[in-house]
């Protein structure tokens, strides 16, 4: 199996079928950030892709950010979307997967790595046996007409 092919590909994020993780034995999902569940520079999370994330984690699945980006990008989005992240991730390098999977106590096997990158979200996975699946980049604003304004999706977070 070529490291560069994920196992499973998707249009978007909000796609991801969690049954299926849950039948795979997934319980834990490291997720990229820009063009993933956020168009690159945007300030915005859209309403499906906060649904997901809760849905996942309702269902038992830890989700983790793991993105190449800067702190400063990643914490308030995490924070309000409840989950760790990881900023310099430095993928594909394997170093933060390693850590996090010690961190959480989770085999490869049990993992999933999702995201919009070929040559960064899927390669370092694949070579550890992490399931990995592609989406396609979430990156122009006609696509992203589901965004939602910021106080919007916060009383959204809040119910
Ligand atoms: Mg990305």
């Amino acid at each position: 199996m070529s490291v560069f092919k994920p196992d499973l590909s998707l249009k978007r994020f909000s796609q991801l079928d969690t049954n299926e993780l849950v039948k795979r034995n997934i319980r834990l999902l490291l997720l990229d950030f820009d063009n993933t569940i956020v168009p690159l520079g945007s300030p915005y999370l859209g309403v499906k892709e906060v649904r997901k994330i809760r849905e996942l984690k309702e269902q038992g699945i830890d989700v983790v950010i793991l993105s190449n980006n800067k702190r400063s990008r990643i914490a308030p989005f995490a924070r309000r979307l409840g989950v760790e992240y990881v900023p310099f991730a430095l993928k594909p390098f394997l170093h933060q997967y390693l850590r996090i999977l010690k961190k959480k106590n989770c085999r490869p096997e049990e993992t999933a790595a999702l995201g919009d990158q070929l040559l960064t979200d899927i390669i370092g996975a694949n070579s550890l046996g992490i399931f990995t699946i592609y989406c396609e980049p979430i990156g122009t604003k006609e696509e992203f007409g589901t965004v939602v304004l910021r106080r919007f999706e916060e009383i959204f977070l809040k119910k």
